[in-house]
């Protein structure tokens, strides 16, 4: 199979169009078989339950290419797993089990050619996502639904080394105790974007959330969870029911207990431990581990040890391992990378 000629190392995190994506619909109570199709667009009715009352929900994940050019997944079982929930809690209709992973089998063998090659740091990414299709004008679920993937290729994220990131305690809520912060839905991301367009305004990178209730708790970013590592190098992340289960953070846990052989804890993060923690991280699909290098509470910085320079080392080191085994250097756990047949 012959790749596309792009210019792999110098992509960005943006869409460029690839040939083929795939689609299936839901109606009459059943999903249709589903196919790989080169219609790019989506035409919809004005009145599509989607536009009006924002039923839709999203995953997302990689294809990556192996050292010896096989063209793997990473724990795509999870992201079946994840969508259903976000579907099950938005009254959308879950996929029949097995068929997301099947989709993106086969979305992933369409667009084989623009799976980057090994050592170009780019990889493929995915984006499955459903939305009620059919007039909806009363406040009621649709009862029509189309769930497609389609894939981008994207750049390596961290060009010339990975930068720590200026965090600032935002003073907006991400998500309510009982609400909808733990799936994947697009109404949580529309409402985070005025909060981000300010963060950057005011020369920050990334927000980080407080549990609404009490205002105390550390939560996560717009789109990452967090990672800390305390002085005597344990590995804690906050546990909370209004965050957003990352796949990343979940498998960087058992990571650092068996590959690293350090103590973890999910347990609940005061934001007046902060200062006392000697690294950070924000984990997600798109950069496995982005350092944090400082946080601000109005105006009173908190600096992590490892500083703004580069990555700390405990966080280097789980970033090493989990792409070591997600690029096939490093033994996987058992059903963790999962091989697409060509
Ligand atoms: C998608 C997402 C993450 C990261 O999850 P991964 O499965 O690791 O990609 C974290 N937080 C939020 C709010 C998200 O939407």
């Amino acid at each position: 199979m012959e790749k596309k000629n792009l210019d792999w190392a110098n992509l960005g995190f943006g869409y460029v169009q690839t040939e083929k994506r795939y689609v299936t619909n839901y109606k009459n109570g059943a999903w249709d078989e589903g196919v790989i199709t080169e219609d790019a667009n989506v035409v919809l009715n004005e009145c599509a339950g989607v536009f009006q009352y924002a039923q839709t929900c999203f995953e997302g994940l990689k294809a990556y290419t192996t050292e010896d050019g096989r063209i793997v997944t990473f724990r795509p079982d999870l992201n079946e797993q994840r969508m259903k929930d976000s579907c099950t809690r938005l009254v959308m209709p879950t996929l029949p089990d097995g068929r997301f992973v099947e989709a993106v089998k086969a979305v992933v063998k369409a667009n084989a050619e623009y799976v980057p090659p090994f050592g170009s740091g780019a990889t493929l990414y995915l984006r499955p996502y459903m939305f009620g299709t059919n007039p909806v004008i009363g406040v009621k679920p649709a009862n029509e639904y189309q769930f497609r993937i389609f894939t981008t290729p994207v750049g390596p994220y961290f060009k010339g080394g990975a930068k720590p990131l200026t965090l600032c305690i935002s003073d907006y809520d991400r998500a309510a105790p009982h609400g909808t912060g733990h799936i994947k839905a697009g109404l949580n991301y529309a409402m985070s974007l005025h909060a981000i367009t300010e963060a950057h305004k005011n020369g920050f990178d990334e927000n980080m959330y407080l549990d609404s209730a009490t205002r105390t708790k550390v939560e996560e970013t717009g789109g990452a969870n967090f990672l800390f590592v305390t002085k005597d190098n344990k590995i804690v992340t906050p546990k909370s029911d209004t965050i957003l289960p990352s796949i990343t953070r979940r498998s960087l846990m058992v990571v650092a207990k068996e590959y690293l052989g350090l103590e973890v804890e999910e347990r609940e993060v005061y934001k007046d431990e902060l200062k006392d923690f000697a690294e950070c991280g924000l984990c997600g699909t798109a950069a496995v581990i982005s350092p944090v290098g400082k946080i601000v509470d109005h105006g009173k910085e908190i600096c992590l040890p490892s500083g703004m320079g580069e990555m700390g080392p405990t966080t280097k080191k789980l970033y090493e391992t989990l792409t070591g085994i997600q690029m096939g250097r490093i033994e996987a756990p058992e059903g963790w990378v999962v091989e697409i047949e060509l």
